[in-house]
C-alpha cells in the first residue's frame, strides 16, 4: 500500500513517468545506460495531487523540520523556484505564520519574475529555506545561479537544490544552445543544456559557498521510502552556509528550530472550524484595499483578538495593524464574546502594491496566531460608462 507524503492519500500504486522521458533519448540516440538516483519511472507521480517523487521526499524533510517546532509556528521565509502545486498545498496547511514566496522567469503569479542567474531585486540573505528542484539543468551558467541562491539565503537558512542524477553518467555533460534533438541525445531532454555526474555536482555547490548534506535511506525512515515508492538511492541534496550551526545531520531540524525562535507564535488553534471567519467583500478599487467581514476563535475571547492584514508583494512585504469591531449579527450567532470580530478595513495601497501580490489576515490571541488567507477582487479605475441612453 502506498500513502502520499503530500497528500496523505493511500492508493496500491503511483503513475509511471510519461513514456516520452524514457522513448525520446533512445530515438534521438542517447547510448548512455540510465540508473536515475532518485526518479522512479514506474511510480512517480500521485494520481491524487500530482506529486513527483522528488516532491515527496522534499515534503517528507520539511515535515521533520515541522516535528522539530511541536506546538509553535514558526515564521520561515521560503522561496521556491519554479513552484510547485505540491509543496504550496503543503505550506499553506502546516506552516500557518510563514510564507512562502515564488521565483520564476517563465511563469505568470509568481512573486518574483527573475532569472536566477542574477535576482537582483532580492537582497542578500532574505530567505530561510529555499527549494531549487530540476530547475539548474536548464540554466547556461549553473554555477553563477549557485551563487545567486547562496546570495539570498540566510546566514541559518537551509535549502534543497535538486538535479536529475544519472548514476552512469561518468563526467558532466554540458552545452548550451544544441538543437531539441541534441539535447535530448546528450542530456536526456530536450531542454536541459547539461546532465550531471553526481561527484560533479556536488563540487560545484561546494565551489559556490555551500556545505552539502545527502539525505537518503539512513536519514529518512524506511517506511517512508515504501509508502512514498522511492529508489533505493533516492537522496536529498540539502544544504546550508554554516557548519558551525549545522555541525551533525542527526541535529538539523533542531538547530534549524533554535535559530528561528525569535519569531514564533504558540499554534494551538489549527483544527478546521478553531477559527471561524467569513469574509463579506475583499476588493482592490482606486488604489484602496477594502475588507469586510467576520472572524473568530472559537476559544478565546475575541475582544483580546488583534488582526493584522500582511500584505507581501513582488518586492514589498507589509503588515498594517487592525482593532477588530462589534458586531451584533455575530454576537447573536456565536455568543458574548465573540461579538467583537467585525473585519473593517479600507486601506490605502497602491496598484503597484498590489502587483502580484498576497494579502493574508492573521489573528492574534492568547499567544495563538490563525492565518486567513485572501483572494483580491481587482476592480478596474475608469470602466468606460457602456450605459449610454439612446434617446
Ligand atoms: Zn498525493
Amino acid at each position: 500500500m502506498r500513502k502520499c507524503a503530500v497528500c496523505g492519500s493511500s492508493f496500491e500504486r503511483y503513475a509511471g513517468l510519461d513514456p516520452v522521458y524514457i522513448e525520446n533519448p533512445k530515438k534521438y540516440g542517447r547510448k548512455i545506460k540510465v540508473k536515475s538516483e532518485l526518479l522512479n519511472p514506474e511510480e512517480y507521480s500521485c494520481p491524487v495531487c500530482y506529486s513527483a517523487d522528488r516532491d515527496r521526499m522534499i515534503v517528507l524533510f520539511i515535515k521533520k523540520l515541522r516535528e522539530a517546532f511541536g506546538t509553535t509556528a514558526p515564521s520561515v521565509k521560503f522561496l521556491e523556484v519554479a513552484p510547485s502545486a505540491a509543496l504550496k498545498r503543503y505550506l499553506y496547511k502546516e506552516w500557518g505564520e510563514s510564507f512562502l514566496y515564488t521565483a520564476d522567469l517563465y511563469m505568470d503569479n509568481v512573486d518574483f519574475k527573475v532569472d536566477i542567474q542574477n535576482m537582483e531585486e532580492i537582497p542578500d540573505q532574505t530567505f530561510d529555506f529555499i527549494v531549487c528542484s530540476h530547475v539548474l539543468e536548464h540554466v547556461k551558467d549553473d554555477q553563477k545561479a549557485m551563487g545567486e541562491l547562496n546570495r539570498v539565503l540566510k546566514d541559518a537558512g537551509l535549502g534543497i537544490l535538486l538535479v536529475p542524477i544519472n548514476l552512469f553518467q561518468e563526467q558532466t555533460d554540458e552545452e548550451w544552445g544544441l538543437s531539441e534533438e541534441e539535447n535530448w541525445r546528450r542530456f536526456g531532454q530536450g531542454d536541459h543544456v547539461r546532465a550531471y555526474n553526481k561527484l560533479d555536482y556536488v563540487a560545484r555547490l561546494e565551489a559556490n559557498g555551500f556545505c552539502v548534506l545527502e539525505l537518503n535511506k539512513n536519514y529518512f525512515d524506511k517506511d517512508d521510502y515504501e509508502a512514498n515508492a522511492f529508489n533505493d538511492t533516492a537522496t536529498l541534496y540539502l544544504v546550508h552556509k554554516n557548519p558551525d550551526i549545522y555541525s551533525s545531520l542527526e541535529e538539523i531540524a533542531d538547530k534549524f528550530k533554535e535559530t528561528h525562535l525569535n519569531d514564533t507564535y504558540l499554534y494551538k488553534n489549527v483544527e478546521e472550524g478553531v477559527c471561524n471567519y467569513w469574509i463579506d467583500l475583499c476588493r482592490h478599487e482606486n488604489d484602496q484595499l477594502q475588507i469586510w467581514g467576520w472572524a473568530y476563535f472559537r476559544e478565546h475571547d475575541s475582544r483580546k483578538t488583534k488582526l493584522k492584514l500582511h500584505l507581501a508583494g513582488r518586492s514589498i512585504q507589509r503588515t498594517f495593524a487592525f482593532d477588530l469591531r462589534y458586531r451584533q449579527d455575530v454576537c447573536q450567532l456565536f455568543g458574548e464574546s465573540c461579538g467583537f470580530s467585525g473585519i473593517d478595513i479600507l486601506k490605502d495601497v497602491s496598484i503597484s502594491d498590489m502587483e502580484g501580490g498576497k494579502v493574508s489576515l492573521r489573528l492574534y490571541n492568547e499567544g495563538s496566531c490563525y492565518t486567513i488567507p485572501l483572494s483580491v477582487e481587482r476592480i478596474e479605475e475608469n470602466e468606460p460608462d457602456c450605459n449610454i441612453d439612446l434617446l
